[in-house]
């Protein structure tokens, strides 16, 4: 049996350009990315940290909070939290935090969580797709000192000492034991994230930061001054926090750029072009061969 408590779950999420739709009209001649080309979407791995900690909710209750690092645009992929089940968002911005390479950001992280004090769980995405670096996770973990396990696919069990969970690797999958609290990465492969409710959706349209609500105004004049826009907001709790440094316990020299023991010495960029096109007949005979053609050139094997 579950021991019987408020489970607190927090995840880490991060607005990330989507990478997966880097075109030629996205390279510009001189070498560097118009990122404006670029759609910002949550990450993908992190939809899946969600839906795990949204699960598990479902199953042992509790509450889920959500965080993210970023600019005030990351308020977007908060909002998408939200509608899709999040009960609680914070967006963590600040000039202080930028530069910030994977050490600063996992610190300002760790600073964040332990500001909303008790929590069980961490729910992070394995890597993110434009920095790739699979290292946020498991950083935070050990500056919070608590366990970790990477590439969780399932939370099986939850008993008295602590959780079971799957964990995939190449050859298979295993089953870790681990007490609470502890944080989780989860794969891809975990799960079917759910879509954002229509319900919801509605229910946190007016989700905003205190930075957008004169954009909120201007669609909505009705709601007067920024004042009573902010009151009508607090009542329903539709305001979204916003956390900066001077909001956390932090150690300053440890933020962004000046906390951030790496630099980027090098970037080589690879466009990729169209040279040549071949059609394949929609035939057995024609996949056969194309499978045969990949094979030959060592694509797949
Ligand atoms: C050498 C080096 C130098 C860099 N310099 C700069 C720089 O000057 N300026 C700059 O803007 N970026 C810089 N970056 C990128 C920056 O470090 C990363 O964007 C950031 O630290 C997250 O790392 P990642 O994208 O590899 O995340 P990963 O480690 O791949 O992410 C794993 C998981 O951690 C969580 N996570 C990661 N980032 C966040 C976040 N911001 N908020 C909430 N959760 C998060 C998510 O759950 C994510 O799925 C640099 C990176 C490197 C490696």
């Amino acid at each position: 049996m579950p021991p019987i408590r408020s489970y607190h779950s927090v995840v880490l999420v991060k607005q990330v350009p989507d990478t997966r739709n880097v075109t030629g009209e996205v390279m510009t001649a001189d070498g560097t990315m118009n990122r404006s080309a670029l759609a910002a979407i949550f990450n993908p791995e992190d939809l899946n940290a969600l839906e795990m900690a949204l699960n598990f909710k479902e199953r042992y209750g509790g509450r889920v909070t959500v965080l993210s690092m970023g600019p005030l645009q990351a308020a977007n992929v908060l909002r998408e939290a939200l509608y899709r089940g999040a009960d609680q968002v914070i967006l963590l911005s600040d000039r202080k935090f930028a530069g910030a390479d994977t050490q600063a950001t996992s610190y300002t992280l760790k600073c964040a969580v332990e500001k909303l004090g008790q929590f069980d769980l961490v729910f992070c995405g394995r890597q993110a797709i434009d920095g790739d670096t699979a290292q946020v996770g498991p950083q935070v973990a050990e500056k919070l000192h608590i366990p970790q396990i990477t590439y969780a696919e399932s939370i099986v069990e939850l008993d008295e000492s602590g959780i079971v969970v799957q964990r995939a690797f190449d050859l298979g999958s295993e089953l870790v034991k681990c007490t609470l609290p502890c944080l989780l990465t989860v794969v891809g492969s975990a799960n079917q994230p759910r879509p954002a409710s229509a319900r919801k959706q509605i229910m946190y349209k007016l989700a905003a930061l205190p930075a957008e609500y004169d954009k909120l105004l201007e669609k909505w004049p009705e709601f007067g001054t920024t004042e009573t826009l902010e009151a009508y907001l607090a009542e329903r709790n539709l305001k979204i926090q916003m956390w900066s440094a001077a909001d956390l316990n932090v150690d300053e020299a440890q933020l962004g750029l000046g906390g951030s023991p790496t630099q980027v010495y090098k970037i080589n960029y690879v466009v990729l072009e169209t040279t040549d096109s071949q059609e394949v007949p929609a035939t057995p005979e024609g996949i056969q061969a194309l499978v045969h053609e990949l094979i030959q050139e060592y694509i797949v094997g």
